[in-house]
């Protein structure tokens, strides 16, 4: 039996289409109510939050099932509806281990989950498919928080008909998307299939099974990956550069391997050099609260992976989203501004040749984005994380043909001088705050210049 204390918490991101109920069902998993105190129940920003073993076991309902499993508990980031869980990067891959896809059963796929399993495809991130809001099925009579096979059983017989049709559509989906699903009580191989398990966020109904599967891929996929050191330096992702008051900007991390601890010197990246600071406070959530909901932080020494904290540090207002974290030594700290620097580097692009110009509000989702274009082939003059300049709308107007004089925005703002510009001039500008509409909206525009 592997040894619980070498592994590391498991990070699990919530994804899916907006209104679809993520913020609902990390929700109902942690027995809070932070959904209801929301502006119009739409998540703000993005949180992190850490259920223990424990309490998993709890909702579980059997406590043989405690020295089953090897992780110490699992860290679930809520990621907002239309923004940046492509923040969720880290060197060469996903930030998370795993991964919840929540769709409206009633809805079906809408841009967002299509977006989500694009990420987690290229990624190879093992994830369970939610299909939520069951009790919303005419008829339907709610079980609170029973395992599905329970609250199945009890329903009428025309009930379960329109369970299965609605569930087999959203399967159908997920084999036109390429993935091999299955309801997840018929899945014999998670290796090969996908889980769908049918859950109410609102009643509880099926969160058992949720958190089964999730611990079932865990011990499935990644025990070897979940090793760590404890005593190695800290590495995170910066999820959001934040404006706290008394505080000035700080950063909400999560970090992924090692520890962190006040004190430590730690380079960040930026549009330009890294950052290099010294923490001066280490603020973490408690257990089973959300950072963004904290209004008294509690300082800590140290944090040890995989955990979401915030940093307190002087110069962290350059600081991007979706940039790596590092902590460095006396010795080895040029060593890490050029790793950090690097891995900066390697998404930004500044070639001054023709193509389109892309920015993009984090380096998560200006990754996405060249990935894309490069796909179809699409030369990049420049892409960046930033608000579309007049620098932008200049330099895409020097562009000559017309199939590369465009610029493209995720997530971002047109500034005031630049869309003056832009109205005069023939340079097309693409904004949405979806990745792959961008990609068609492009196909689009070259069709129709060609024709
Ligand atoms: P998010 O944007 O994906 O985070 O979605 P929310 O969790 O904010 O949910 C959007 C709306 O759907 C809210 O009004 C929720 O109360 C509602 N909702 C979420 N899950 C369920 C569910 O299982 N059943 C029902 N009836 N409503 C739900
Ligand atoms: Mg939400």
């Amino acid at each position: 039996m592997t040894d619980k204390k070498n592994l590391r918490t498991p990070i699990v991101c919530v994804m899916g289409h907006v209104d679809h109920g993520k913020t609902t069902l990390l929700d109902k998993i942690r027995g809070t109510a932070i959904v209801r105190g929301e502006a119009g129940a739409i998540t703000q920003h993005i949180g992190a939050t850490e259920v223990p073993i424990d309490a998993i076991v709890d909702k579980l309902g059997d406590p043989r099932l405690r020295d089953h499993f090897i992780v110490p508990g699992l860290l679930f980031i809520d990621t907002p509806g239309h923004h940046a869980f492509t923040t969720l990067r880290s060197r060469g891959g996903a930030l998370a281990d795993l991964a919840i896809v929540v769709v409206d059963i009633n809805e079906g796929f809408k841009p967002q989950t299509y977006e989500s399993l694009q990420i987690l495809k290229r990624f190879k991130t093992p994830f369970v498919v939610v299909a939520n809001k069951i009790d919303r099925i005419g008829g339907w009579v709610s079980q609170k928080d029973l395992p599905f096979a329970a609250t199945f059983k009890k329903q009428s017989y025309d009930v379960q008909a329109m369970l299965e049709t609605k569930l087999y559509e959203v399967i159908g989906e997920l084999y036109n998307q390429g993935f091999a699903a299955e309801r997840y009580d018929r899945v014999t191989n998670f290796q090969k299939m996908l889980g769908v398990v049918p859950v109410s966020a609102v009643t509880g109904e099926g969160i058992p099974d949720v958190l089964m599967v999730l611990l079932g891929l865990t011990q499935k996929f990644l025990e070897a990956n979940l090793q760590y050191s404890a005593k190695g330096p800290g590495v995170g992702t910066v999820l959001e550069v934040k404006e706290e008051k008394g505080l000035g900007a700080t950063l909400d991390v999560i970090l992924y391997d090692g520890t962190l601890k006040k004190g430590d010197t730690v380079v960040i990246g930026s549009l330009g050099e890294p950052i290099q600071t010294k923490v001066r406070a280490l603020l973490k959530p408690r257990e089973l609260s959300e950072i963004r909901y904290e209004s008294k932080f509690q300082q800590v020494n140290k944090v040890t992976a995989a955990a979401g904290v915030k940093i307190s540090a002087p110069g962290l207002e350059g600081a991007l989203a979706g940039s790596p974290i590092r902590v460095a030594t006396e010795e080895n700290l040029d060593e890490i501004v050029a790793q950090v620097k690097s891995e900066i580097d390697e998404v930004r692009i500044d070639t001054g040749s023709v193509g389109i110009l892309i920015k993009a509000d984090t380096l998560g989702s200006l990754e996405a984005l060249v990935h894309e274009f490069r796909k179809d082939e699409v030369p990049i003059r420049k892409a960046e994380v930033g608000d579309i300049s007049h620098r932008d709308a200049i330099e895409a107007s020097t562009v000559e043909d017309p199939l590369y004089s465009v610029l493209i925005g995720f997530n971002v703002k047109v500034h005031p001088d630049a869309r003056d510009f832009l109205q005069e001039s023939t340079v097309k500008v693409l904004t949405s705050d979806v990745i792959y509409r961008l990609v068609e909206d492009y196909q689009k525009y070259v069709k129709e210049q060609q024709e």
